[in-house]
């Protein structure tokens, strides 16, 4: 693209979370001249490593993220990400140790492991198990290429909108009757009813239901948590293996440095503590942004990767957004009811059911403390009734048991991803009645592992309120948005503009609240550069249409 003056560039990104990293590096791979705004004093946003002990900064942890799943192997590709420091090992077991005794383990891809496992629970359950993971995979199949299209604009009358439709259409003309049903099922059960269809025992129930609630204000008995749970089976680390989890070496934050290593290699410039006040708009178009310390700087595109609320609400202004869009964007869905609890422990668990504080294959993946559905919903009606949990659910990891940057030796870093506490929370710190939820979280642990306890050097507690505050995740949702049935594909993030476009001309939007997101995923940020890249090559063919705006 063309040289450019002083404050001005090809393309501006604002947000230098893992998206706009991906979108700048895409960005400046095509040759365009491109700036990366982010308000913090580092990039990396919900990927971020941290040492949040000043006492002990020796202990780093990943604090808010803690697993890869669905970054596609396009994009760690493209970007050459395995040069630029992603290292992944693969997760181990999901685990869970019941308090009235036992455990189980179920692994992602050794079927004869998980048979004996389950088997200890149910034998009809046990014999279920391949058939379900095969249903799964098979979705998956159905799902998974779904997370790299871009949605059509159902109900839009246009030639190229019903073009786009015609060809989602052909390309799964595969799909039969059961497949339709079972996507359908999918789409539309809540966890608890899909599970009951499948399996007996109250302790499998509960191992499967976890990935049916992650980050969602909802229980597993809420339709569309059964859809939640494929979002988080799909998965795939770039090693093939479909759901299989990892831990990137370094923490999440080593996944948002490599990302920022590759676009500073293709020429991105990346200026950290530069909030952005509002996007600068001209004649009907961005053309630019002003920080928050009013200094002005224009480009021909820029590309948006804050939540919606915040970039289209307060930085565009509805005074520059069609009604229906605006309402749409009021009416976005931003709950969670997450408390993510970070700790340096001086010791491994040592769990009554698999005794012992070494290292032991149980402490190589999920953690959990999730041991039925019952208990699972408990957690989320006294949310719901405007408590915090009685009994938290947990989805427990223990990077450490592999990587070794992250704490001294002989120490261990665990993250516990726990859940509800009320929706509103982001609006007051609730300082101390965290720390008690934090409390009553460890002793739920110290029932099945009676060292944990006393194992603990340091706790870090993030609520909803620093989540909004601190990181700009507006409401405490981990996905800038909920991944609810409403806020899903061609609705995400608005009806017309889920093709990482925006009604406003030049204007791009690439955050977890577009399609394919939320998680570490990268893809919203990839769509959004691809949009703005397709865009601008149009405009400079001769007689080219400038489409560089999602028409209402
Ligand atoms: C507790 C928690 C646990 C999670 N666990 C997982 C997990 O294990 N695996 C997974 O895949 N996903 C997980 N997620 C979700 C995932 O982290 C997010 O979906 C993803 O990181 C969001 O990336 P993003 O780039 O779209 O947005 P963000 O990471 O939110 O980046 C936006 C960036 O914009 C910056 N910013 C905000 N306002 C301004 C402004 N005015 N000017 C300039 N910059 C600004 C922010 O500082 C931030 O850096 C988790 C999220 C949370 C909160």
């Amino acid at each position: 693209m063309a040289a450019a003056q002083a404050g001005t560039y090809d393309a501006i990104v604002v947000g230098g979370g893992h998206n706009g990293l991906v979108a700048a590096a895409y960005l400046a791979r095509s040759g365009a001249r491109t700036l990366v705004l982010e308000g913090r004093g580092k990039t990396g946003g919900a990927a971020t490593t941290e040492a949040p002990w000043p006492e002990a900064p020796e202990f780093r942890v990943t604090r808010l993220s803690y697993v890869m799943s669905l970054l596609p192997p396009t994009i760690i590709n493209d970007l050459d990400l395995a040069r630029h420091g992603y290292k992944i090992w693969p997760m181990g077991p999901y685990y869970q140790a019941f308090p009235e005794g036992g455990s189980i383990k179920l692994y992602a891809d050794d079927a004869r492991r998980n048979h004996d496992e389950v088997s200890k629970w149910s034998k009809k359950d046990a014999d279920a198990m391949p058939r379900w993971d095969a249903w799964l995979a098979g979705l998956a199949d159905v799902l998974g290429p779904l997370l790299l299209t871009v949605p059509p604009n159902l109900g839009s009358h246009k030639p190229r909108d019903l073009r786009e439709t015609l060809r989602l259409a052909w390309r799964n003309r595969g799909l039969d009757v059961r497949t339709i049903a079972d996507v359908t099922r999918l789409m539309t059960m809540s966890i608890a009813d899909l599970l009951d269809d499948w399996f007996e025992s109250p302790q499998v129930k509960g191992a499967l239901a976890v990935n049916g609630v992650i980050g969602t204000w909802a229980g597993p008995y809420e339709p569309g948590t059964a859809y939640v749970m494929a979002h988080h089976s799909i998965g795939d680390v770039g090693d093939g293996h479909l759901g299989n989890w990892g831990f990137q070496e370094g923490g999440m934050g080593a996944v948002s440095d490599a990302i920022a290593a590759a676009a500073i290699e293709h020429g991105a410039e990346i200026r950290l503590n530069a909030g952005v006040a509002r996007i600068l708009m001209e004649n009907g178009r961005a053309v630019g942004v002003v920080l928050d310390n009013g200094d002005e700087l224009r480009a021909t595109v820029v590309v948006s990767t804050l939540h919606p609320r915040t970039a289209f609400l307060d930085q565009v202004g509805r005074e520059h957004l069609p009604p229906d869009f605006a309402a749409d964007i009021e009416h976005w869905k931003t709950r969670s009811g997450v408390v993510k609890i970070n700790l340096a422990l001086a010791e491994l668990p040592d769990f009554t059911a698999d005794p012992g504080s070494q290292l032991q294959e149980h402490h190589t993946g999920s953690v959990e403390m999730a041991p039925t559905m019952e208990y699972i919903e408990r957690a989320f009606q006294d949310a719901r009734e405007g408590r915090p949990a009685e009994r938290p659910f947990s989805d427990g990891v223990i990077p450490t048991a592999f990587d070794k940057t992250l704490s001294p030796e002989g120490t261990h870093t665990m993250s516990l991803f726990t859940q509800w506490v009320p929706a509103d929370w982001s609006e007051q710190p609730h300082t101390a009645e965290l720390e008690a939820y934090t409390d009553r979280m460890i002793d739920c642990y110290n029932e099945v592992a009676p060292n944990f306890k006393a194992s603990i050097l340091h706790r870090d507690i993030v609520g909803p309120y620093q989540m909004e505050h601190e990181y700009g995740l507006i409401g405490g949702n981990i996905f800038h948005g909920e991944l609810s049935l409403e806020q899903l594909f061609h609705m995400r993030p608005a009806p017309g503009y889920a093709d990482y476009r925006t009604p406003v001309r030049g204007l791009y939007y690439g955050s977890s609240a577009t399609h394919a997101g939320g998680g570490v995923c990268g893809i919203p940020g990839w769509q959004a550069a691809r949009a703005a890249i397709a865009d601008q090559k149009a405009a400079r063919r001769p007689g080219g249409v400038r489409r560089l705006t999602r028409r209402s």
